[in-house]
Order: C-alpha cells, then structure tokens, then sequence
C-alpha cells in the first residue's frame, strides 16, 4: 500500500510554475532603511551561496518554467560574482531585473552588466529631496549618487524603473517624487507605500501614515496617471491597514513567485521566515522543482482548501487568496487566520487599533543594521 503522504502527492494537482524567482543575493546593503523587507536577523556575507549554488538555482529555475529572475538583496551589487550570475539567467532566457539601491555602482560597471545580458534597472529611492532621503536611508551622499546611477542605466541602454516607498514622513513630497521619476527618464515609476512587517513592524508608528494622507497620496496618483498616461507607468501599493479588504499578497501563497534567502531558504514570499513551526527547505540539499510542488511549507497555503471562514465561503477567495499569511500571523498570532486588514475578518479590530497608535507622536527610527534592532542611530544625523 501507498504510504499516505505519498497519496496526498499522487493526489495533489501540479502547480503552475512561478513567473517570477526573487533571488536574494544578499543581505549586505551600504544603506540602513527603517522599512527594509528583510528579516530582523539580517545573514552574514559567511552564510550566503556561492556562485555555483546560485548558477543551478538559475538553471533549475529556467527549467521548472520560471520567465524572470529579479536580482535584490540587500544590494546584490555588494555580491562579486554579479555580472557571472547574470550571465547566466541570460543564457537560460531568463529575463533579469536588477533591483538596486544604486550607491556603488559606476558606468564601467552598469556598462558589463548590460553587455552580460541585464535586461532592466529598478533603482530605489528614498525621498525626493536629498537631506531627507539621506537621512531615511542613513547615508549621507547616496541620493546624488543614485541620480547619477539613472544618467548611467540610461547610457548603458537599459530601461529604468524607480521606486519610491512612501509614509508619513516623506509623503508630503509625493508630487516632486513624481516629477523626479519623470524627470530622470523611468519608463515605470513605483510609488510604494511601506508594507508593516519586520523593520517596517518595528517602525510602525513613527512610518503610518494617517487616514487623510493616504487620500491625498491616492488622488495624486490617479492624477498623475491621467497627466502621464503613454509616457511613464505608475504602480501603486497600497498599506493594507487603512483598507476594508485585504491585497492578494505575493499574487496567493506559492502562486506567481518563489524566493530564496541569501543563505538558500525556499520562501513562497519574502517575510515567510517569520512563520513558526516549518522547516524551510534549502536549495543547498533540493531541488526547486521539487520544494515548488510538494514543500509543506509551499503547500500549506496554496489555493484554497486550507481557508477558514469567512474566507471558505467568500466570493474574493481566488481573488484576494484571503491575503497575506504572515500579517494574518503578525497581528493575530495564526498565520491560518483570515487576514485581519478584512473586514470580514473577525480580527479586524487590531488594524484600527494600529491606526489609532500610529498617528500620535513620532517616536525615533530604528535603522536596519547587520547587528539587529539594538543599533538605533543613524550614520546621517
Ligand atoms: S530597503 Fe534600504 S536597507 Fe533594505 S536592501 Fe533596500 S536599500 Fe538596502
Ligand atoms: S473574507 Fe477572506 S476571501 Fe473574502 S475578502 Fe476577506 S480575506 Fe478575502
């Protein structure tokens, strides 16, 4: 006889494989922003791949049928086997966006990387307005450098995406944010509000904007839509928490994208670390195929058996996917819960009451550092 686990994989419908594979480089970033997605235990450079664990995770991602590989970090910039990694996503037909925040790399070097086979650019910016963004990002000159990065990517014959994360303390200039975009030649312009998990969480309360900003911060952006319509794209994300129903987070659990951490965790999305009680396959030991389709991690939230109601018998459950698991753990303690930013949701309460605190005073930044949240200065004062 079949041993059970082994019918409920005969059983089980084989996926779609992901669009997309998020490769991590790394975790080393020469900035320190107070919202950056990765995990609090941010990796050390001794923890990450080497440069032929991530040359078979390109060639076994091209394989399963994956279409694009975003290269990000951390600053993947800081990885010295870059331009070899690219290379081979190219050679595999893999489309290659390099997501930067564009502070150490010179034309010398954005020159290769194109001529490597580097299809695209997404630079990311902090504020539009330098004392600002310096002082967000915690480095002093990085915004000059980044405007210079743009100059470069477009004489290096690559297009360019800029993302902008917004919040309460640089939404104000949200208009010369997209004046900067158009300006400096993006054919996409991401306006990003800043999602609330791992340093984000941390800094909740001095980030949130209030209710009246995000309606300002919408109308501008479905303003400057109309005003640029043809000429430069505009992608906007939305905080969940002002919301009555909540974004399909990652496109549903292991549905479009398939991450891997700088040390070679397989994650179904970014923040997924923070799910208790799974052993997060490596793609040191397996192969990608094989944790996409059959990992309990990726399959535990996959479609929709898994949902409780009022997700089960919800109209929006292929739609939203119930939301994002790691929220649903972050503010209700169950990663299984509905997520609360529903308002079905019967959690939905604690985003209100996150609200209600955000908008008082503004308490100081914690800045991401390698040595964790006991680091709480800025190198920018
Ligand atoms: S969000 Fe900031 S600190 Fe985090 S990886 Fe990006 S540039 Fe570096
Ligand atoms: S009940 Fe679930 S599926 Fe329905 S809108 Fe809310 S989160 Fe989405």
């Amino acid at each position: 006889m079949m041993p059970s686990s082994l019918a409920a994989t005969a059983l089980r419908p084989v996926p779609e494989p992901p669009l997309a594979l998020l490769a991590e480089l790394t975790h080393r970033c020469p900035l320190a922003c107070p919202y950056c997605a990765n995990p609090l235990e941010l990796e050390r450079a001794s923890a990450e791949l080497d440069t032929a664990d991530w040359l078979r995770v390109l060639d076994e991602a091209a394989a399963l049928g994956v279409l694009q590989v975003h290269f990000s970090g951390g600053e993947p910039c800081a990885r010295r086997d870059l331009l070899e990694l690219v290379k081979r996503a190219a050679d595999r037909g893999l489309y290659s966006n390099l997501i930067t925040s564009g502070v150490t790399l010179n034309q010398a070097e954005i020159d290769r990387l194109a001529a490597a086979g580097l299809d695209h650019v997404q630079l990311s910016f902090q504020d539009a307005e330098a004392g600002s963004a310096d002082r967000l990002g915690g480095f002093r000159g990085g915004h000059a450098r980044k405007l210079a990065l743009a100059t470069m990517v477009h004489a290096a014959g690559l297009p360019l995406t800029v993302n902008f994360v917004v919040h309460r303390q640089n939404l104000e200039r949200l208009p010369a944010m997209l004046v900067l975009g158009e300006t400096l030649g993006a054919s996409r312009i991401e306006i990003a509000h800043v999602q609330y998990y791992g340093w984000g969480l941390v800094n909740r309360a001095a980030l949130m904007p209030s209710l009246a900003q995000l309606e300002a911060a919408t109308a501008i952006v479905e303003q400057a839509r109309v005003t640029l319509h043809g000429r430069v794209t505009i992608d906007y994300v939305v905080p969940d928490y002002h919301a009555t129903r909540p974004k399909a987070c990652m496109g549903g659990w292991a549905r479009r994208i398939i991450n891997i951490t700088p040390a070679g965790l397989a994650l179904p999305c970014h923040a997924a670390e923070t799910l208790p009680g799974f052993t997060f396959p490596s793609v040191r030991s397996q192969d990608l195929a094989g944790i996409w389709r059959d990992d309990p991690l990726f399959t535990k939230f996959r479609g929709t058996d898994w949902m409780p109601e009022p997700c089960q018998s919800c109209e929006r459950r292929e739609i939203d996917w119930g939301g994002c698991r790691c929220q649903a753990l972050a503010l209700t303690g169950d990663a299984a819960n509905t997520d609360p930013a529903c308002a079905l949701s019967p959690h939905h309460a604690v985003m209100a009451d996150a609200v209600a605190l955000a908008t008082g005073p503004t308490p100081d930044l914690v800045y991401r550092r390698i040595s964790g949240i006991a680091a709480l200065t800025s190198a920018v004062g």
